[in-house]
């Protein structure tokens, strides 16, 4: 028996990084899972890697239209949606007096319009399935101002508002919206800063080390599953202790 067992999951940016480690841990727990990304070719190697519980759909996140195509396929491939994971998105430091319009809207879109597209997509296939889990991957800098990276701030305090938003309306429906917040995790987003200061970064963790996108994956999963049926409207940190 498996966690997620009979569960239809969708999940962004899931061609590589977080995203991956989360679409391996539910297949893993018995779901079928519907991987998005925009990177077509890695994203459907991922997916024949997994399996036939899993399948790719080339997706970006800031379409409304797409967002359509992408549950009418998880109903057609899987049978319907339950779980929704909002991990798609992008970072980038630029200082503030530098920062074009253009790539704050950028941000914003890809980080915030598009997990608020992702919810609404999936509020009518989920409330036809009784109820659903949503998690939403903020990011410390949803907690505190990363220097340098005001867009990036912004967006993801923007989700966490988004994530209590839609939590308290959607509840009525039995669809619970939970945010997560890791600190520095290993992936394809922090490769180049970690291989030049990875040492220095893991010391400044309580904890002396950075994470794995396993060990966010594992949060994801209790935050999906029935072991979390009481917890919504929650913010989730997962940063080796750097928050405390
Ligand atoms: P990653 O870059 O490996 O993965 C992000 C994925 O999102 C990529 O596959 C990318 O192609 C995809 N993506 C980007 N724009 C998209 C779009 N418009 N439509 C669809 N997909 C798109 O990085 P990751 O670390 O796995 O990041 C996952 C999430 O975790 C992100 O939301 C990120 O902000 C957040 N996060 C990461 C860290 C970290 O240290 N790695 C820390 C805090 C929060």
């Amino acid at each position: 028996m498996g966690a997620l067992d009979g569960k239809v999951a969708i999940i962004t940016g899931a061609a590589r990084g977080q995203g991956l480690a989360e679409a391996e841990s539910f297949v893993s727990e018995g779901a079928s899972v519907l991987m998005t990304d925009v990177l077509t070719e890695e994203g459907e190697a991922a997916a024949r890697h997994l399996g036939p519980a899993a399948s790719f759909m080339a997706h970006d996140v800031t379409s409304a239209e797409q967002w359509v195509d992408v549950v009418a396929a998880a109903e057609e491939r899987f049978g319907g949606v339950d779980i929704l994971v909002n991990n798609a998105g992008i970072y980038g430091q630029v200082p503030l007096d530098s920062l074009d319009e253009a790539t704050f809207r950028r941000f914003l879109d890809i980080n915030l319009v598009g997990p608020f597209l992702g919810i609404q997509a999936v509020t009518e296939p989920m409330k036809r399935r009784g109820g659903g889990a949503i998690v939403n991957i903020s990011s410390l800098a949803g907690l505190h101002a990363v220097p340098l990276a005001a867009a990036y701030t912004t967006s993801k305090f923007g989700l966490r508002g988004l994530t209590r938003a839609a939590a308290k309306e959607l509840a009525a429906f039995k669809i619970r919206v939970n945010a997560v917040f890791p600190g520095v995790i290993r992936t394809p987003m922090t490769e180049a800063v970690l291989q030049g200061r990875g040492a220095e970064i893991a010391n400044a963790v309580p904890l002396g080390v950075v994470g794995e996108p396993s060990d966010v994956a594992d949060l994801v999963l209790f935050l999906v599953s029935e072991s979390s049926r009481f917890i919504t409207g929650a913010e989730h940190t997962i940063d080796g202790g750097s928050m405390a």
